[in-house]
């Protein structure tokens, strides 16, 4: 049985997975997505850093210093230090992945949802003995409608807005929910959307990875041309929204699309690209695992969930402070 720990990051064997910061003493770093709390890369020269060719595209749009890293594409096993990894998609963004180590001991889903969007499938199931899963959402007051609801509702709100004129100023994460808002405004809208610098570089690399977007334009003092503007959620604020209103002569309507309900006085739409609750319980139950480690978010309070619905032992990861499951 591998042994599994929280220290400075996931620790399998002696594998760091998404390390926590450049501190740990290891050789071996897998990086299961490029979003910048996963993707803590360093220059040393000792380390190296195992992921998908689709992640390190993903990192090095915002990331020029150099680092060593080993490309592993999805479902070809690999191994370090005789431990056996194996990649598989997570449905979450474009090149994340989940793990299976030495053939389903142990399963680590990273960040993963349940749900095919208009740009990827959801994840696959893997059968696990010991599970780790991520809890961002494990907490039963987060339960996200069905997504093609969201996406009518996005449509219908979009088209509303663009028929009384307006410039469509919608809020997404650069890497991940940027891109499917570009496809949403060519499919739905039918309007080819402008985008933030941030945004302009992942969607060049989800083309070229095969990840069709549709057209999209980088922002650069041409707003009276477009009625679509795409950006990152932080830079949505009222100053933004005025500026914005004088230089295109237009009045703004804007929305963010996030599974959190914090922007507040801010439309929003849960368009996550992490499971629910629902879709966490259901990870769990069809895994077959028998234990499993909770990770991020509302790790403790799923772990009682899964304990009290399912039966099956279930504690937050970074309370396992023992080196293996024996004594679980
Ligand atoms: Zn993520
Ligand atoms: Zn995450």
């Amino acid at each position: 049985m591998a042994k599994i720990k929280h220290e400075k990051g996931v620790l399998v064997e002696d594998t760091v997975i998404d390390p926590d910061n450049n501190s740990a003493k290891k050789k071996n770093f897998i990086i299961t997505h490029a979003h910048s709390d996963h993707a803590k890369v360093s220059k040393a020269k000792e380390k190296t850093f195992f992921m998908t060719p689709e992640t390190k595209n993903l990192i090095k749009t915002r990331n020029t210093k150099e680092f060593n890293v080993k490309e592993i594409p999805f479902k070809k096993k690999f191994s370090l230090d005789s431990t056996e990894f194996e990649f598989f998609h997570s449905g979450h963004i474009l090149g994340s992945t989940q793990i299976r180590v030495n053939g389903g001991e142990i399963v680590l889903t990273s960040d993963f949802k349940l749900t095919d969007s208009v740009l990827f499938d959801k994840a696959e199931i893997l059968q696990a003995e010991t599970l780790v899963i991520e809890s961002t959402f494990g907490s039963p007051e987060y339960v996200f409608p069905e997504r093609k609801k969201i996406y009518e509702k996005i449509e219908k709100w979009g088209k509303q807005e663009l028929k009384e004129n307006k410039l469509l100023v919608l809020g997404g994460y650069s890497i991940g929910k940027a891109q499917e808002l570009t496809k949403l405004s060519n499919k739905f809208l039918d309007e080819i959307p402008l985008v933030h610098q941030t945004i302009f570089e992942p969607n060049k690399v989800y083309e070229k990875s095969g990840t069709k977007l549709g057209k999209f334009e980088l922002l650069n003092h041409n707003l009276k041309e477009f009625n679509v503007l795409i950006i990152p959620p932080h830079l949505l604020n009222p100053d933004l929204i005025t500026a914005l209103e004088i230089s295109s002569g237009r009045k703004v309507s804007s929305a963010v699309f996030s599974g959190w309900n914090g922007f507040r006085g801010t439309k929003s739409f849960p368009l996550s690209d992490h499971a629910d609750f629902n879709q966490l319980l259901k990870y769990v139950k069809e895994s077959g695992a028998k234990n499993v480690l909770t990770n991020h978010g509302f790790a403790e309070q799923f772990a009682s969930s899964i304990r009290r619905k399912l039966g099956v032992n279930a504690r937050p990861l970074n309370k396992s402070s023992q080196s293996n499951l024996l004594d679980f």
